[in-house]
């Protein structure tokens, strides 16, 4: 019986190992991760270059990464299904590590998810990506009232309700810039609220180990670009 459970916990630990769990830190830089995810990018927005995509999914890949992952970057993106980022960044299965709900809001759910591949996959890079149009962010622009720009409480009930809530300070705070301003804020909103919540994103960055990016990405164009730091106008 001893035996068994020592060996038991030996195939755990062997589990484990096979499995790839990897160091904080440990995974592909940041910048690297970054630069790829744009190359893969420009591709698919230019002539709808998903090869990458196409070579990565392969039988052959797909047993590769049976046994373990080591995904480059963690995206946090909305639930649309007009920008499934393996396809817009052309990338394949293992590549990229993607949490999605309607808004790209994190609650603890989403920062759990985020702090479990930066923490155990080895990814250092994490991407907010909002994106042009966004029905979430619409829905709570809507519901605000257009003297005031307040989003009422009455608005907030419920599951959906949920969502418009948190998206909810964005919309406040740009509601007279419009609806792609809102987009904008909330996606910086994300970013900082990520750091604020979680210890391991503070540390990954204070430590330089981890990247966060803010991004958007434009429905009709395809593209996908980089915010720019200083719009990041909190600190
Ligand atoms: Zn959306």
């Amino acid at each position: 019986m001893k035996k068994l459970i020592a060996s038991a916990v030996m195939a755990t630990t062997l589990f484990t190992a096979a499995a790839g769990f990897a160091e904080m830190g440990s995974g592909t830089d940041p910048r690297v991760a970054l630069a790829s995810l744009m190359d893969g990018n420009k591709g698919f927005a230019k002539q709808a270059d998903v090869s990458n995509l196409n070579k990565m999914s392969s039988v052959k890949r797909r047993l590769e990464v049976a046994t373990g992952q080591h995904p480059d970057s963690i995206i946090v993106a909305c639930a649309d299904s007009r920008l499934s980022p393996e396809i817009i960044f052309d990338k394949g299965l293992g590549e990229v590590f993607v949490v999605r709900v309607a808004g790209n809001i994190v609650a603890p759910h989403e920062l759990g998810s985020i702090e479990y591949a930066l923490e155990h996959l080895g990814a250092r890079l994490v991407m907010v990506l909002g994106h042009s149009a966004c029905g979430a962010v619409g829905a709570t622009f809507d519901a605000a009232d257009p003297a005031t720009g307040i989003v009422p409480e009455t608005a907030m009930e419920g599951n959906i309700g949920s969502l418009l809530k948190d998206i909810a300070p964005a919309v406040e705070e740009s509601y007279f810039e419009g609806k792609e301003a809102c987009i904008v804020t909330n996606v910086h909103n994300v970013v900082e609220q990520m750091e604020n919540e979680s210890e391991i994103v503070r540390e990954g960055i204070e430590s330089g180990l981890v990247k966060v990016v803010a991004a958007k990405y434009d429905l009709t164009s395809g593209r996908v670009s980089l915010l720019e730091e200083e719009e990041h106008a909190h600190h």
